[in-house]
């Protein structure tokens, strides 16, 4: 027997490998692995939505600087970001928990209070979930279920060329935020007297920490009367995300550097560590905004939306996803993203 290293396939290759095992058997089923949500028909005017996401310790944050009340709203708000890329509408969590007698009860608390406050604020209800043991750090996995009105669901695989492709919020924030968070924490631990320099950085910290997912976007397109062409939730960078829409739906991309929506405070955060904010945006991650295609036609109906930038468009040619730079240059756009398997 040969040993394959899941590093040789990466996160990607593996979940494409498991794809090809299960083929769906139940006509319920609409759509499985391979979008931001699972879609089942339930037989009435509505799908049902389900998406799982797991943060562990260590691997998607670190306690010595994520609040367990932040990291509670995180693990609800990143699940809502994957029924919200559907352009459906969140309903109820399940909650599991992998602790360690490491934690106290007021600890536990304090994550629970998060994931209240997020339940609040996206009007989801909790309505189960599990709790074990753990011997590696702690573990939060969440299961979100949602609903969309059949006609207006957004797959990852419905763009078509010349559909113009919007982001909504600013990215690269919660990247160059992780970075000052890592930096304060490396300065503590060489001098614990040291007090945190973080004032003025709440803006790239706080998308870091607490980022929110765009349920109102799934509002706003609604009431202007768009269904997006394709969408996808920017939870690996915008590189990463644009590719999958552009393979899923058999096109390519031109994006434009001097339309991707940069923060101010990410510009001036980024200067610090003379990082490119471009390449923060394009494949920091994190910042859980949405990614979406709408026909020109539609254009009209959002061009003055102040939550929705115009980045770019889709063309016919699927071997050509780039970015067309400030200075006119062209870039084949590529997914660095998250390699956790490769560490
Ligand atoms: P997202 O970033 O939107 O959460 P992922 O990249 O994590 O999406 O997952 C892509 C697709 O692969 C989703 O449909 C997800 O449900 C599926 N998936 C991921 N891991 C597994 C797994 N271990 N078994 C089955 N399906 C998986
Ligand atoms: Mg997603």
């Amino acid at each position: 027997m040969t040993r394959t290293e899941l590093s040789t396939i990466g996160e990607f290759g593996l979940i494409s490998r498991i794809n090809q095992q299960f083929t769906p058997q139940l006509s319920q089923t609409i759509k499985g692995i391979g979008d931001d949500a699972a879609v089942i028909d339930t037989g009435t005017d509505e799908y049902l939505l389900v998406s799982t996401d797991m943060l562990v310790e260590g691997v998607h944050f670190d306690l010595s600087y994520a609040p367990l009340k932040h990291l509670g709203y995180k693990a609800i708000a990143v699940n809502v970001s994957d029924i919200a890329a559907m352009n459906g509408i969140p309903r109820q969590v399940t909650v599991s928990v992998g602790l360690s007698n490491r934690f106290s009860v007021e600890a536990i608390d304090e994550l629970y209070a998060g994931i209240q406050a997020a339940c609040e604020a996206y009007k989801v209800d909790l309505v189960g979930g599990d709790t074990t043991a753990s011997r590696s750090g702690l573990v939060i996995s969440v299961t979100a279920l949602g609903v969309v009105e059949k006609s207006k669901i957004a797959y990852r695989n419905g763009a078509k060329p010349n559909d113009i492709i919007c982001v909504t919020g600013d990215l690269g924030a919660a990247y160059v935020g992780l970075q000052l968070l890592e930096r304060e924490k490396r300065e503590f631990l060489e001098n614990p007297n040291m007090q945190p320099e973080l004032e003025d950085k709440s803006y790239v910290v706080g998308r870091q920490l607490k980022p929110e997912a765009r349920t109102d976007i799934v509002y706003e397109l609604q009431d202007a009367g768009v269904i997006p062409t394709s969408m996808i939730d920017i939870s690996d960078g915008l590189a990463s995300e644009i590719l999958h829409l552009c393979t899923q739906s058999g096109v390519g991309a031109q994006v434009f550097e001097e339309n991707l929506p940069i923060a101010d405070e990410t510009y001036l955060a980024n200067d610090e560590f003379k990082l490119s904010p471009l390449t923060g945006a394009l494949n920091g991650g994190e910042d859980y905004e949405l990614l979406f295609t709408i026909q020109q036609s539609d254009y009209e109906k959002i061009k003055n939306s102040p939550h929705i930038s115009f980045v770019g468009f889709m063309t016919n040619q699927p071997d050509q996803v780039e970015l067309i730079t400030k200075g006119g240059g062209r870039f084949p756009i590529q997914a660095q993203g998250w390699q956790h398997l490769s560490k």
